[in-house]
């Protein structure tokens, strides 16, 4: 639009031709007329937000349409911070800037000194720059060390002493954070995390435009639009916000996690890195396993285990099916096998990507993580595995099993190991026709299924599984001790597993 301006005096000009369609106006009004323009087209508002269409969008469409400073209120990974960046979209290209003004002066209003000393000698012939949009975003985490330094500025007294200026001459200001934000988007993560004294200078930058910098007033009258996120509870704990600020705040917008299991899954869709070929294979991941590991996530935020003031983020399905699929990768890359199938075996090897992911309770420290997340784990396979073989008879299956059948399966397994131990089952490769799946279906495909069987009737508690993955008969079914399998590994060597897994039964 602009780029072919170069001086003030060209930029004037073309203000003063509406033609041009370039226009001065304020953050806050800019991000409104784009986003109105966007309305009117039916345009995607926030692409890539996903499940957020009826709840969090409208409110945020109302806070920017009152040209409000808002603050997003969500526990973690409610892709607050994705929205906020998500703002950008809704700045102009470009707009002019004097260059090399470290607050992006408006040539036609500068707030610096220093751009007001070149427009009084440089006139009309003063050179314009053009600032793109996502220079014009500033991001800070908000934690108590943050000083009134790094966020509004410092006095630099030997910048003041080379210049041979007074303290309070705006030159002598080392800008910080927000200054810079200047002519754009300022978000602040974690408000209350803020000490109060910052708060304080925040508010009157906001109100009045003036602050003090050591005991020296200082006036900018910055245009900047501001987004905070919070934690709820952070934010209406008493103290934690100065008054003053809270009321400038003109809209709070609730966040929250996915309502439903498919925008989960569209979501982890959409995140997580699985557009992988390890050395040429192809990646197939079951709608079974993308479905337990979102059913991990919301059993996670109703545990009373876990603590739920942090929440359970969207990022925890998301490196879970990831990890997963990595457990998956392994065990194809040594038996050679394609495609790459994930199984619910190894959503168990992924359990380092879900134990860091929650805050424990009392409760939940006595289990301790790694049991709390296998609870969880066997939990989701359970509820899945329910949805799918609801009428379905598992009974023959069963029967094998309490005639003393055990079956002893690692996640290492290749896809023949398994599917060899499992067709001495009667009736058991068979189930996964109810998956929608042929029994000449790809070996890695039918041996995912038949994992998932044995870990659904396992999660069902009809048959038991001990540490060293034999399956066998559940209580009260005498016991039988793995080690007396009636099929044996005889496909070479056992691959060196995830690790010591102590399964509880
Ligand atoms: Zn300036």
């Amino acid at each position: 639009m602009g780029s072919s301006i170069t001086t003030l005096g060209e930029l004037k000009r073309a203000l003063s031709t509406p033609a041009s369609g370039l226009r001065r106006r304020t953050v806050k009004d800019e991000v409104r007329d784009n986003l109105i323009t966007k309305l009117r087209a039916g345009d995607t508002l926030f692409p890539g937000i996903i499940g957020f269409e009826e709840t969090v969008i409208p409110q945020l469409i109302n806070a920017i349409l009152s040209r409000h400073h808002f603050i997003l209120l969500g526990l973690r990974g409610q892709a607050k911070s994705r929205i906020a960046r998500g703002l950008m979209d809704l700045l102009d290209d470009t707009i002019p800037i004097v260059p090399g003004c470290e607050i992006h002066d408006d040539p036609l209003e500068p707030l610096c000194a220093g751009c007001r000393a070149r427009i009084a000698t440089e006139g009309d012939k003063l050179p314009i720059a053009w600032l793109p949009r996502d220079l014009r975003f500033v991001e800070k985490l908000a934690t108590p060390d943050v000083t009134i330094a790094d966020m509004v500025g410092d006095i630099d007294p030997i910048k003041a002493a080379r210049a041979g200026l007074g303290l309070s001459d705006e030159l002598t200001i080392h800008y910080g954070l927000l200054p810079r934000a200047n002519r754009g988007i300022f978000a602040i993560n974690e408000l209350p995390d803020l000490a109060g004294k910052i708060q304080v200078g925040m508010f009157n930058i906001l109100q009045e435009g003036d602050i003090q910098i050591k005991g020296y007033p200082v006036r900018l009258r910055l245009d900047v639009l501001m987004v905070f996120t919070a934690n709820p509870e952070d934010y209406t704990a008493r103290g934690k916000i100065i008054t003053p600020l809270k009321d400038r705040i003109g809209s709070e917008i609730r966040t929250h996690y996915p309502l439903t299991r498919e925008h989960a899954m569209a979501i982890t869709e959409q995140e997580a890195w699985l557009d992988r070929h390890a050395d040429g294979r192809e990646l197939e991941i079951p709608a079974y396993v993308r479905e337990i590991v979102e059913e991990i996530a919301f059993l996670a935020r109703a545990e009373r285990k876990i603590d739920k003031r942090s929440g359970v983020s969207q990022r925890m399905p998301i490196t879970c099916l990831e990890n997963a699929t990595s457990n998956a990768e392994r065990r194809a890359l040594v038996a050679d096998e394609n495609p790459v199938v994930p199984r619910v075996t190894d959503i168990y090897a992924a359990i380092p990507s879900l134990t860091g992911k929650f805050e424990l309770e009392y409760e939940g420290e006595l289990r301790g993580a790694d049991n709390v997340a296998r609870d969880l784990i066997r939990a989701a396979v359970g509820a899945v595995f329910a949805e799918r073989f609801d009428r379905v008879e598992t009974r023959r299956v069963i029967e094998w099993f309490d005639m003393g059948g055990t079956l002893r399966i690692e996640d290492t397994s290749s896809a023949a190991q398994l599917l060899k131990q499992a067709r001495c089952v009667q009736g058991l490769v068979e189930l996964a026709e109810h998956l929608g799946l042929k029994t000449d279906a790809p070996p890695p495909v039918l041996a995912s299924a038949v994992d998932f069987i044995l870990e659904g009737l396992y999660a069902q508690k009809k048959i038991t599984r001990n540490e060293e993955r034999g399956y066998h008969a559940a209580e009260p079914q005498p016991r039988r001790t793995t080690r007396q399998t009636e099929t044996s590994l005889d496909d070479g060597a056992p691959l060196p597993s995830t690790g010591k897994k102590k399964y509880y039964n």
